[in-house]
């Protein structure tokens, strides 16, 4: 038996239309890529993304087909996000700081139809095409007045602004099956290839709920959400959907993440919450040590993508009166995994308890389910101390990978490659990735705990742990530590620092000062280069 609800088929389209009707006024924010800020309404945020939706569908593009993105925050790439997929095409947010290889084996294995870019990327657009053979053309995100010169160019080349203004204002968006897809993003490769995640517009909704809820992140009509983390990485976390679900206020840094910036931005628009990868805030924590502002109006940040450094969380609190929320997700997650926030079991810890739990990676919301498991399969207590393979479900879960024959699930979980704790309060800890953990003479060292303790030292800018060959114990520890500008940190002080929080054989058998530690493209530690340029240190 069926229940008597409306069935008002889901399209992720309805979101904007939402915002657009009930806070029409609430405004989009820009720090834009051609310079300075721009401003307007979720309304006229719905009419742009209407018209486009309209010239898009008289380009021809029809659902299922794939429009890919390589663009920064901006109103013009939130509006192409909601038009994309408000027509049943998928839209495919191709990370533009991935190497041009890269780029090209995705957008090939996509068949992204379409692509829409910001100025940025004019060069790096212009000589990949002709190795895109399923791109029939190109958009880029700007005025007529700004368009760069593409005489030569292998496909033709449009203006989005002279496309907004030929689209009509109208339309009959399409009923979509609720699982149809909603759009594209692959796994940065950090571990091979990039390996493509489709979303759908019922995951997508579920995830936005879950989001917005007061143990997760809490987005309400009166917040101002600074998104920083990018469209391109890992579906902006759900927040492009959630922020305008909500009404609150969206703020769109554009291009400009360095420190200067980003405080510039949360002050001028009375930011109140915002969110990014732990990279993004020590840029910003370095800029405000100079003394020259505050963040006043900010309460909150969620950081997650990696493990957040626990001098992050103190200084944001003690510094700036800023919460710190740690998340932990991933692509294949939609990727809002889980959330430390307290529950009222943890009432009686102290302080430094609490802090302890906020380091951790956190509870999840209704709609997560994880457990984890030994190599054989079977599933592991929760006393906070046994480690294993930490397995995932639920309705914003993957279930296979795009174009992939097989599914990426055993027994209805999937394995998330993170090795893990999970306490009695529910609250999960990552001690490695899987392959970053270092097996040490039949121990497993984790390289993130060598690294979270080096970051939180005074003089240390960066720090990433990798595993060096070594003749007898297999595996052993090694740090690179990028020094802050001024620091004198010497190796014996680190390791001396070091043996208050790590046993003997976990201390690293070596630090090497590095001028800088490679990112990838969504900003975090590569460790790829460092294996193969440092792996063998211990071994000469
Ligand atoms: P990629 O690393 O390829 O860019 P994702 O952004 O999807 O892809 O990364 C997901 C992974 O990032 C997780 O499996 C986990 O290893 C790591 N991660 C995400 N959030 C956290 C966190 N808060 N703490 C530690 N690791 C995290």
């Amino acid at each position: 038996m069926y229940g008597l609800m409306q069935r008002e088929p889901i399209n992720l389209v309805s979101i904007l239309g939402h915002a657009a009707r009930w806070h029409p006024h609430q405004e989009v924010v820009t720090n834009t890529v051609e310079g300075g800020i721009h401003r307007q309404s979720y309304s006229d945020t719905y009419v742009r993304a209407t018209r486009l939706a309209n010239r898009l569908q008289r380009y021809g593009i029809e659902k299922g087909d794939r429009v890919g993105t390589l663009g920064w925050n901006t109103y013009r790439h939130l509006e192409s996000w909601y038009a994309i997929a408000g027509i049943g095409a998928v839209c495919h947010t191709v990370n533009p700081r991935l190497f041009p290889e890269q780029i090209k084996l995705i957008v090939n294995h996509a068949q992204d139809r379409l692509l829409v870019v910001d100025l940025t990327f004019a060069d790096l657009i212009r000589e990949a095409l002709p190795d895109l053979p399923s791109v029939e053309a190109v958009i880029f995100m700007c005025r007529g007045d700004d368009m760069p010169d593409v005489g030569g160019w292998a496909r033709p080349v449009y203006c989005y602004e002279r496309w907004v203004g030929e689209g009509e204002d109208r339309i009959e968006w399409p009923a979509l099956a609720h699982d149809a897809a909603s759009s594209l993003c692959y796994t940065s490769g950090t571990t091979g290839d990039p390996k493509g995640v489709l979303y759908s517009h019922r995951g997508n909704l579920l995830h936005a709920y879950a989001l917005s809820m007061p143990d997760v992140l809490g987005i309400a009509a009166n917040e101002t959400l600074l998104m920083v983390v990018p469209m391109f990485h890992a579906n902006s976390w759900g927040l492009a959907y959630a922020g305008p679900m909500a009404g609150a206020k969206l703020v769109l840094p554009g291009p400009h993440m360095d420190g200067k910036s980003i405080a510039e931005l949360i002050n001028g628009e009375n930011v109140t919450k915002a969110a990014a990868v732990p990279t993004v805030w020590t840029m910003l924590l370095g800029h405000l040590r100079t003394g020259e502002t505050g963040l006043d109006s900010l309460k909150e940040v969620g950081i997650g993508g990696s493990a957040v450094p626990r001098a992050m969380i103190e200084e944001f609190r003690n510094d700036y009166g800023v919460n710190v929320v740690h998340i932990w997700g991933m692509t294949e997650m939609t990727p809002l995994g889980t959330v430390s926030r307290p529950k009222p079991s943890m009432a009686g810890l102290g302080d430094e308890q609490l802090l302890l739990a906020k380091c951790k990676q956190g509870r999840v919301p209704f709609g997560v389910d994880m457990k984890i498991v030994d190599d054989a399969g079977r599933a592991l207590p929760h006393d906070g101390r046994t480690f294993g393979r930490l397995l995932v479900k639920g309705p914003w879960t993957i279930e296979r990978y795009y174009r992939s024959d097989e599914s990426a699930l055993t027994d209805g979980w999937f394995d998330t490659g993170d090795i893990a704790t999970i306490d009695e309060h529910g609250f999960m800890q990552v001690t490695d990735r899987s392959k970053d953990v270092i097996k040490s003479g039949g121990e497993w060292i984790s390289s993130v705990a060598i690294e979270n303790a080096v970051m939180g030292l005074e003089g240390v800018e960066i720090a990433a742990c990798i595993g060096a060959k070594h003749p007898k114990w297999d595996e052993r520890p090694i740090v690179l530590v990028k020094r802050g500008a001024d620091s004198q940190i010497s190796k014996n002080e680190i390791i001396g620092e070091l043996s208050a929080h790590l046993a003997k054989w976990q201390l690293p058998d070596a630090i090497v000062f590095v001028d800088a530690i490679p990112l990838t493209a969504t900003g975090k530690i590569d460790k790829k280069p460092l294996r193969a340029a440092y792996g063998n240190c211990l071994l000469q």
